[in-house]
Parts: C-alpha cells; sequence; structure tokens
C-alpha cells in the first residue's frame, strides 16, 4: 500500500466538534489536521442555542468573549404556555443564541490556516496490520497514516461504524429552521417563545438586534422527502403545518431568508448503544454527534460536542506534551489518554441522550400510550431536576 503522508493526530469532520477539537488542541501547542468534505466550512442550521454549560467550554476555547458580543442575552421565557420544553432550561443560567455561522468562524479564526482541509473527504478506515495505525483512504485516491484519528463526522458516521457502533436511528419527527432579518431591529423581547398546537411545537429566540431564529418541530412525512431540498418547498409546508398559529410568526416565517430554511429529519444514537459500545479503538475514538447523536429537545448537542473537544484535548495534552517536542507520538500513551477521555464523557453523554430519548418519545406520534407513560415516569425518577443537564462544568483545558 502506497503511503502518501503521515501525520500525528487527524480530525475527520471540520463541524462544530472537529473545529472546536483542533482549537482545543492548538490552544495546548499541539498540531491537527482537519479533513472536511464540503468545500466550504458548513453552518448548516441557521442559529445553535448554547446554554451555560456550552459557554463554560466556549470560556476555555478561549472564544467566548468574542461571540458573546453577537448574541444577546436571553432574560425571560414566555411561561404563558406552559408545557414540557419549559422544564428543561436553566432560567436563571447564560442562554443565548448564536448564528451557526459565527459559531464556526470565530473558531476557524484562531486555527492555524494550514490546519483545516476542505473539500477533503474520507472514504474509509482501517488498521495497518503491522503497527496497528490507523490509515485512511480519501475521495481522491490518496492514503493517509495517521497516530491518532478523531472522528467528528456527525450523524453518518464512518469512524463510528468502524468502531463497531450501530447506525443512528430516526425519530418521527423532523424540525424546520430558520432565520428572519429585520433591516431596521426587531421589537421582540430577550425571551425564549415555545408554543405548542396538537403535535407543533414552535421555538423563537432573537440572536441580535435584528436577527430572529425559529424552529418548528413536526411530522415527519413521506411527502418530506421530495420538499428536502427546496427552500420554496420547505417554507409553504411549513406554513401549511402553521394554521392557528398567530398570524406574526405565521408572517416572520414567510418572509424568512431564504437560504436559512433548512428541514431535519431527527436522528438519535439509542442511549444502550452508547452503554454497550467502545467509543474508541486503539488511537481511533469519536466525538460530537459521531457518538452522541441526539434529537434537539435539550438543545444540546452542540454544547456536548465542546464539552467533547475540551476533555479530550486536556486528556490527550496531559499525556503528549512531554512527548510531542521530541517529535514522536508514543502509541501506549495515546491510548491511555483516549480511555481517560471517554470514560470520563461516557455516563455525561448517557444522561443527555437517555433524556433527549425519553422527551423525543413523549412527543413521537409513532409512540404508544403506553410506551410515552414508561418515558414520562422514567423522566421523573431519572432526571428530578430537568434542567441539570446546564449545570455541567468540564472543567479547565
Ligand atoms: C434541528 C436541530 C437543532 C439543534 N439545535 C441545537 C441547539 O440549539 N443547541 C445545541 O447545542 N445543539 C443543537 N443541535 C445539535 C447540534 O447541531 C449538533 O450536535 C452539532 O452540530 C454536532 O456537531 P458535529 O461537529 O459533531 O457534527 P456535524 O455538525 O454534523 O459535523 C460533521 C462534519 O463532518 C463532515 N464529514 C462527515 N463525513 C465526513 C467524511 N467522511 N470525510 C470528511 N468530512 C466528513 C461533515 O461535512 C460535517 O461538516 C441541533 C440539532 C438539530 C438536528
Amino acid at each position: 500500500m502506497e503511503i502518501a503522508e503521515e501525520k500525528e493526530i487527524v480530525i475527520v469532520g471540520g463541524g462544530i466538534c472537529g473545529l472546536a477539537t483542533a482549537l482545543a488542541l492548538h490552544r495546548k501547542g499541539i498540531s491537527s489536521v482537519v479533513l472536511e468534505r464540503s468545500d466550504r466550512l458548513r453552518a448548516t442550521g441557521a442559529a445553535i442555542i448554547i446554554q451555560p454549560n456550552g459557554w463554560r467550554a466556549l470560556d476555555q476555547l478561549g472564544v467566548a468573549a468574542k461571540l458573546r458580543q453577537t448574541a444577546i442575552l436571553i432574560q425571560n421565557m414566555d411561561t404563558m404556555q406552559q408545557g414540557l420544553y419549559f422544564e428543561l432550561f436553566d432560567r436563571n443560567g447564560e442562554l443565548r443564541c448564536l448564528k451557526r455561522s459565527h459559531l464556526i468562524e470565530t473558531m476557524a479564526d484562531d486555527i492555524p490556516v494550514d490546519t483545516i482541509r476542505l473539500g477533503c473527504r474520507m472514504l474509509s478506515i482501517e488498521l495497518d496490520p503491522l503497527t496497528s495505525s490507523p490509515v485512511l483512504r480519501l475521495h481522491d485516491g490518496s492514503i493517509l497514516k495517521a497516530k491518532v484519528v478523531i472522528g467528528c463526522d456527525g450523524v453518518n458516521s464512518l469512524i463510528a461504524k468502524f468502531l463497531g457502533m450501530n447506525s443512528t436511528k430516526l425519530f418521527s419527527t423532523c424540525v424546520v429552521r430558520g432565520f428572519r432579518s429585520y433591516q431596521r431591529g426587531h421589537e421582540f423581547e430577550n425571551e425564549f417563545l415555545i408554543m405548542s398546537r396538537e403535535h407543533i411545537q414552535f421555538g423563537r429566540m432573537p440572536i441580535n438586534d435584528k436577527l430572529v431564529y425559529w424552529f418548528v418541530t413536526r411530522k415527519w412525512t413521506t411527502q418530506d422527502l421530495m420538499v428536502f431540498k427546496d427552500w420554496v418547498l420547505i417554507r409553504e409546508s411549513t406554513l401549511e403545518s402553521m394554521r392557528g398559529f398567530p398570524t406574526e410568526i405565521v408572517e416572520m416565517i414567510k418572509n424568512s431568508e431564504p437560504d436559512s430554511f433548512i428541514l431535519t429529519p431527527l436522528k438519535y444514537r439509542a442511549p444502550w448503544d452508547l452503554l454497550r459500545r467502545s467509543s474508541q479503538k486503539g488511537t481511533v475514538m469519536v466525538a460530537g454527534d459521531a457518538w452522541h447523536a441526539t434529537g434537539p429537545f435539550l438543545a444540546q448537542g452542540g454544547s456536548a460536542s465542546l464539552e467533547d473537544a475540551i476533555v479530550l484535548a486536556r486528556c490527550l495534552a496531559q499525556k503528549l506534551c512531554t512527548v510531542f517536542p521530541s517529535g514522536r507520538v508514543e502509541r501506549k500513551m495515546v491510548e491511555t489518554a483516549v480511555k481517560g477521555y471517554a470514560k470520563e464523557r461516557k455516563m455525561r453523554v448517557v444522561q443527555l441522550c437517555t433524556q433527549s430519548y425519553l422527551i423525543g418519545i413523549m412527543l413521537d406520534d409513532a409512540t404508544s400510550t403506553l410506551l410515552k407513560f414508561i418515558s414520562i415516569v422514567l423522566t421523573s425518577l431519572l432526571f428530578g431536576d430537568p434542567t441539570a443537564h446546564t449545570y455541567y462544568d468540564c472543567g479547565r483545558l
């Protein structure tokens, strides 16, 4: 097999998790290469809600101060309509909604320019039969041999498959997201509004004085397969489902930015899969959605990915910093570091995925009444304080 290139640390995927991991490693003086299949940095999904635990991680990454300037502090939740969602957010903690492109670009700006390789798709991974080092085959036929591979390649992760994890599963719900830009400024309060009508949930949160993020959670239908990639059709089907909602909400969706509309079927990794399967093999591991994809009901997937990045970089740095100046990565040291990361993160991600899964089951039309009842009982038994997921502190980088 021809070896085109050898690298110490390769991160597959340049989404939130991949970039946060590269940045965290860079802050610790460790270089890496990020392979991203898209030709440009992707910021799919309009905006992202960041809760106190996510802000703690962003503080450690050294980008929180800059990002805070782009997103107002949400000071209130509209409690006119009580419901499941209202219990899940800590009203006293720091809650802001970031434009995804701001988050991605701010992290990328602080990463050395030659770190990110765009338009670079990993096709497969295997272990070298002699050295057990990971070997990656890329879209252009080249081979990349790495000492460490971190799979941040999202919900359909090839690295997770390589590690023996099952495929992610689909809820019967989907989410449409977008944002509306108000040239002269909007008049909404700094609040998180959530409204439900039958099986449809609408959420709205201002990003700044001029930009407002919204989402609609509804049933996924076979028709959605046709509208999936066309923003006009996504808008039409969403407006159709919003009958009975206040006119100002319908108007906001109607006049939203065309390129911000996105329809996403919801995928998750079953909590028992997380418990049973290992997230690492030797020096190959997963992080972010590749490991713990969850429905967005807790709005924690992105923040959990940031936490992964901090813990992983800390664990690697503790073992590697003494070795790196000589340019050699000791395999045993890396394996110990990776095991430490997997151990530290496991129960945190199992908890997040379980809580989110139970909510997903409750909101899912396809769930039987008995299963919904069991989910309610389990939720109240396991998650007495439903906002506890926001208190987590991933610690210092
Ligand atoms: C509807 C919805 C709303 C959400 N809202 C929130 C929220 O408010 N707050 C929150 O914290 N989280 C939220 N999330 C979750 C959050 O978006 C994800 O957890 C987060 O984006 C995961 O980041 P990631 O980097 O792990 O994966 P991704 O963002 O999916 O990035 C994976 C990257 O890997 C690349 N890639 C994949 N395969 C390959 C390959 N073979 N070779 C090279 N590159 C590859 C992809 O192109 C992509 O750029 C939401 C999710 C959804 C679906």
